[in-house]
């Protein structure tokens, strides 16, 4: 429905804070409860582009808030700052100067050491908010005196000062917020966030910039908290110093935990649970200092029993009702039984064809694009790779066969840049890319599948391969926060071409967890062709499938490779000798011999080193 209707989350948002007044009035809500409401659910929508969307949990938001927050407040109650409104715009756009330089630092680490240094750092501005900056902050006093927006528009004259008053200018606040984070979340740059949530080394292996993404959702992240730290000295007539405490990064977490991450709105539904609750318990329970173990009862109970937050819960039940599990369910068993050889595609079909490479291979063998000299790889005292020689003409479908541990992967691995060769030299159509990122690597048009599937799972097949193909269309980095997908000239025909030739037509809408294994194996070279390689690297296609899944998968490499280079490495020597005009055998790092496949199967050296010296057995393979 919501795809028909492209605004209706928009429109109901905005119906929802027209009523809100008439409706929580009615049943009694405290204004002043329902306005800190919105302030942290704006607080949260940053939150959740930083955490929900793009996975980066940060424990340091007070920082940001705390910041943006005490700039407004300190224009607006000691240098006389005329304009509320305007002061809250500078508290947020100092909040996000602050938010870029920190983030430089925090997001040199993932994981629990990013986690790890938020909390330092907003311990820091915690200390330096108490202590040297006490003079401008008030210190433990805080800033008192901080006004309320007031217009004058000709004779008008709007005065915002308390109660469902102040409400109207928090409202209008928290809908331009959230309708700013909508268009962030529907933009390109969105769906990357979610591809870094999903995958975080696809998604750079694809071709994009993951770290200057991080950085853009954490200062997006910063001035969604400086505006909301603003909000909150408004609402409170002073600034209180514990907008820097870690309690207000703790509280955040909590209420996007209730609410549910990555919806936009489960922050500011969190935050209505919250204080609502602490309100009761307080005020009609006579619970005293106990509420807060009451309240983190409540949390822990909320948590465990809805996963995924309120929302998420909402959303289970829709499902539930509706029945829109059981027909996706029985839709995915009606594709996986039907026959999937029949619709295999041979590149003839327009699609297929116009889903070309960047740089389009000749029909016929011609220059090198790609030559690896001297290339070792040295893992402490294990030798994975040592001394390979190897180029590939353009055009060329070359496979690469040899035992468990002749150093493969490890070989792809260094031609894609993903690890760093301990020697040699690798030069991929006429450029030197030894040591470069694996990203830019990506972006020159060599890219790879890998031998175990690195999908963004949580996406559906038309998503996983449209961030692929944005990699191709957009470059590497490109800060288009507010243009839609739907806007990008090709992206919408890439894909589709992608998916027939991945044979993935009738599955464009299945989530990747959903998906057959086969599947999942077509997806993951779908992923690597959606970004246009010019020279493809397939690490061991076939593994994982049965002998049907193979044969259709074999076709299906035949015809992608039609006009493009695809290096090929797999154990299935029947499908790859059917497919590959030269073979390279490694055998204990090193390239024991190369030669067309007739050439392979009757070479004693490769019958050694597969079956110990067994001759012959090879050749009927
Ligand atoms: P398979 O066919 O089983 O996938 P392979 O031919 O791809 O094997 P590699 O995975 O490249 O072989 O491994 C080659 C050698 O390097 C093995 O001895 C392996 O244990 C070692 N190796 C690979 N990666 C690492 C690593 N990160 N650290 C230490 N040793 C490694």
């Amino acid at each position: 429905m919501l795809r028909h209707h492209p605004f209706l989350v928009e429109l109901l948002t905005l119906v929802g804070l027209v009523l809100a007044p008439f409706v929580l009035g009615w049943i009694g809500a405290s204004p002043d409860t329902v306005n800190r409401v919105l302030v942290w659910g704006l607080f949260g929508i940053g939150f959740d582009i930083l955490f929900g969307f793009t996975g980066l949990l940060s424990f340091g938001q007070s920082a940001f808030f705390g910041t943006g927050g005490f700039f407004a407040a300190y224009i607006l109650t000691r240098l006389g700052f005329p304009s509320v409104v305007l002061a809250l715009v500078l508290g947020m756009v100092v909040a996000a100067v602050v938010g870029y330089l920190i983030g430089l630092i925090a997001l040199r680490r993932t994981g629990i050491y990013f986690a790890m240094i938020t909390v330092a750092i907003a311990e820091v501005f915690y200390f330096v908010e108490f202590n040297p900056l006490a003079e401008w902050t008030g210190g433990e006093n805080g800033l008192p005196g901080v006004p309320t927006p007031h217009f004058h528009l000709g004779s008008l004259d709007l005065d915002f000062s308390t109660g469902w008053s102040l409400y109207q200018f928090f409202a209008v606040c928290y809908f331009i917020g959230i309708v700013v984070a909508l268009r962030i979340v529907r933009s390109p740059v969105g769906a990357i966030f979610r591809a870094i949530r999903e995958n975080p080394l696809r998604a750079s292996a694809v071709g994009h910039n993951i770290h200057g993404y991080k950085l853009t959702a954490f200062v997006v992240a910063a001035a969604y908290a400086g505006f909301a730290g603003g909000m909150l000295g408004v609402l409170q007539a002073f600034m209180p110093p514990d907008a820097f405490t870690f309690g207000t990064s703790g509280q955040l977490v909590m209420q996007a935990a209730i609410g549910g991450t990555g919806t936009l709105f489960g922050p500011l539904l969190g935050a209505a649970v919250w204080l609502f609750l602490q309100d009761f318990l307080q005020s009609s329970t006579g619970l005293g200092a106990a509420w807060k173990l009451v309240l983190g009862i409540i949390f822990v109970v909320l948590v465990c029993g809805l996963r995924r937050g309120l929302i998420g819960g909402l959303d289970d039940l829709w499902g539930l009702l509706t029945g829109c599990k059981a027909k996706r369910a029985a839709a995915a068993a009606q594709a996986a039984a039907a026959p999937p050889a029949a619709a295999v595609p041979v590149a003839t079909t327009p699609a297929a064809v116009a889903a070309t490479p960047r740089a389009p291979a000749p029909q016929e063998p011609a220059g090198i694009i790609l030559e690896a000299s001297g290339l070792s790889k040295r893992y402490g005292g294990i030798v994975a790779n040592s001394d390979i020689d190897f180029s590939v003409r353009q055009g060329e479908l070359r496979g690469i066969i040899g035992p468990n541990g002749a150093g493969k992967s490890t070989f792809f691995k260094m031609l894609t840049c993903e690890v760093k060769p301990s020697s040699g030299k690798i030069v991929f159509d006429g450029r030197d890319i030894t040591g470069m990122a694996v990203a830019d690597v990506c972006q020159l048009g060599l890219t790879k599948s890998y031998q175990i599937n690195q999908l963004f799972n949580r996406l559906t097949v038309r998503e996983n391969l449209t961030i692929a193909a944005l990699a191709a269309l957009r470059g590497r980095f490109r800060l288009d926060l507010f243009r839609s997908l739907k806007r990008i000239p090709g992206l919408t025909e890439q894909v589709d071409h992608t998916l027939e030739l991945v044979n993935l037509t009738q599955r464009p809408d299945t989530p990747v967890a959903e998906l057959a294994y086969g599947e999942k194996r077509r997806l993951e070279v779908g992923l690597a062709l959606a970004t246009r390689p010019s020279l493809l690297l397939l690490d061991e296609p076939l593994a994982g499938m049965s002998p049907t899944e193979r044969a259709e998968t074999v076709q299906l490499l035949k015809s992608i490779g039609q006009g493009r280079t695809l290096v090929v490495i797999d154990h299935d020597m029947d499908s790859l000798f059917e497919l590959a005009g030269q073979v390279t055998v490694l055998q204990e790092g090193k390239v024991l011999v190369e030669g067309t496949p007739e050439q392979i199967k009757s070479n004693t050296l490769v019958q050694d080193a597969y079956l110990g010296g067994v001759h012959g057995t090879l050749a009927h393979a």
